[in-house]
């Protein structure tokens, strides 16, 4: 065993945003002894030691991945800071609606209202600051001007405020990713009631008469078992499924099928996998908004986007959002172009699908990743295609209005409207707000896995807290809120230990 003799009070499994949160927050009682176990290196809090591209806030990273080659809805980060290393640096918030949907399940510390000071708390400890005029390219600025233009009007996009249009709160500064590690880990570092196990992949948890009696982890090839009095399980929407299964925790018939012993059978985990998918409409970028991105380049203030549009499809209930349209222009996502040259667009996201995936075992080994089906546009209603749909109408109509025209013109080819199902379904990518899988549910739910308390159904000292837990995707991108909600859980866990 590493650390104290007797084990910890709390172990904290996995270090990506929630469980920096957790580790953060837990281990301010100094008589609170805590452990955080994450597989992925930690770069310690001196910025010179961290990968460069993993600080570069002007591109998505593919370094600290679990798996390098795979396909884009798979990506997430295995670094200390978890995927805040990897990510857009984007933070917007959900509707009321969405809060009232989480309320239903969990209670009523689960609505905006409630959740509101553990909001406002994420954002002050991660820093998170509104655009600064000098990172607007022209291409930005346009877009805005073109929202405006269709008669959205502007929206706080840090809180429930509606549709409209508007610009993300980030976790960046002069082009620096600011992530969870930096900002909840720094000062907690020094306290001697915390522990940072880093390098340490946890297999499975050992359960028995319905407790955790200790974690198995590899530490470098090395094979240890950690105890402590409560586990706290924060492995990401990917990573928290497959230990629970791997630990016999799961759909009891999965499980045999792997050759995994069923200790409980809990149907929901790894069900209810909820992504957003969206298809980019590319545009021609003009000679003029070249030169421009090339000059802004040329300054060191490039950012593919800085603002974006909460937009209603026609299915969408009135005062909300079930889009999010994103115009970009600056070096492209993925692959390269020659110098001077640059992809401009237009995505459109599903921000409320009603299509389910799943994540499986592969296999019982740690090692082998776990199956995932993110299940896109999978709904038999075709709601999600048909919301998709709406918001490439709304494309369609931005790319034509008088601010942006004269910047980009249509790329030759079908219009994004003439494309046919199967075209679209070939077309499509993610936004990366994977959540569900470990869904917190009301106790008649057969396919809860937690409760309000995120605490896991028929394993006393067990708790998951990640964005695994969130019963339905919220409008919005999902770092703030799995911020906000691991600080409102770590705050009843604290009061509770
Ligand atoms: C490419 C990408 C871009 C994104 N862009 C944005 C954005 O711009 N804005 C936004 O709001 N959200 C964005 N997100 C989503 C956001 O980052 C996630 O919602 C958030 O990180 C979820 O937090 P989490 O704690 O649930 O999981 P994570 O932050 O992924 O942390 C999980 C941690 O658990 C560790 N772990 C997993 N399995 C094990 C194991 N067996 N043993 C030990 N450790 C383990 C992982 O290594 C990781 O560090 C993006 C995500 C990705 C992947």
């Amino acid at each position: 065993m590493t650390g104290t003799p007797a084990g910890y009070d709390v172990i904290v499994l996995g270090g990506g945003v929630a469980g920096c949160v957790l580790a953060a927050r837990l281990s301010e009682d100094p008589d609170r002894t805590v452990c955080l176990v994450e597989a992925g290196p930690d770069f310690g809090p001196d910025r010179q030691d961290w990968p460069a591209k993993v600080l570069n806030a002007r591109a998505l990273p593919r370094e600290e991945v679990w798996e390098r080659h795979a396909p884009a809805h798979r990506i997430r980060a295995r670094v200390l800071g978890g995927s805040s290393c990897i990510n857009g640096c984007w933070n917007t918030w959900g509707s009321e609606a969405d809060h009232a949907e989480w309320a239903r399940t969990g209670g009523p510390r689960w609505t905006a209202a409630a959740l509101e000071p553990y909001r406002l708390a994420a954002v002050e400890q991660m820093g998170l600051r509104r655009v600064p005029e000098r990172e607007f390219s022209p291409w930005s600025r346009a877009a805005l001007a073109a929202a405006a233009e269709l008669g959205f009007r502007e929206v706080d996009m840090g809180t429930p405020s509606g549709p409209g249009y508007g610009t993300p709160l980030l976790n960046a500064f002069d082009g620096v990713r600011h992530n969870a590690a930096f900002a909840y880990l720094d000062a907690a570092r020094a306290r001697p009631n915390l522990t940072v196990l880093a390098g340490a992949a946890v297999d499975r948890l050992d359960i028995g008469d319905g407790r955790v009696r200790g974690v198995r982890v590899d530490i470098g090839g090395r094979h240890e078992t950690l105890v402590a009095d409560a586990y706290l399980l924060a492995c990401g929407t990917f990573g928290s499924p497959a230990v629970l299964m791997r630990s016999g925790v799961g759909p009891a018939d999965h499980l045999r099928t792997v050759g995994i012993r069923p200790e409980i059978d809990l149907p929901g985990v790894g069900s209810n996998l909820t992504d957003q998918p969206g298809v980019f409409v590319p545009l021609a970028p003009t000679d003029e908004l070249n030169a421009a991105l090339a000059a802004k380049e040329a300054d060191g203030d490039l950012y593919v986007s800085r603002m974006l549009v909460r937009a209603a499809g026609e299915l969408c209930p009135d005062d909300s959002w079930d889009l999010h349209i994103l115009p970009v222009a600056g070096p492209p996502l993925f692959g390269k172009l020659p110098p001077g040259r640059y992809e401009a667009g237009i995505s459109a996201f599903v921000m409320k699908p009603t299509s389910r995936g799943t994540v499986r075992l592969a296999s019982a080994d740690p090692a082998t990743a776990p199956e995932i089906d993110p299940g896109f546009l999978t709904d038999e209603g075709g709601h999600d295609l048909a919301v998709l749909r709406s918001g490439l109408e709304i494309v369609e109509r931005m790319a034509a209005t008088a601010a942006l025209k004269p910047l980009a013109g249509p790329v030759r080819g079908h219009p994004a409207r003439d494309l046919s199902d199967q075209d679209l379904r070939g077309r499509l990518g993610t936004y990366w707000h994977p959540v569900g899988t470990c869904a917190m549910g009301a106790p008649d739910d057969p396919l809860a896995v937690v409760d309000g308390e995120a605490r896991v159904r028929g394993v006393a000292n067990l708790r998951i807290v990640d964005a695994s837990v969130l019963p339905t995707v919220p409008a919005a991108n999902t770092q703030l809120p799995v911020l906000a909600v691991a600080e409102m859980l770590a705050d009843l866990i604290g009061g509770a230990a």
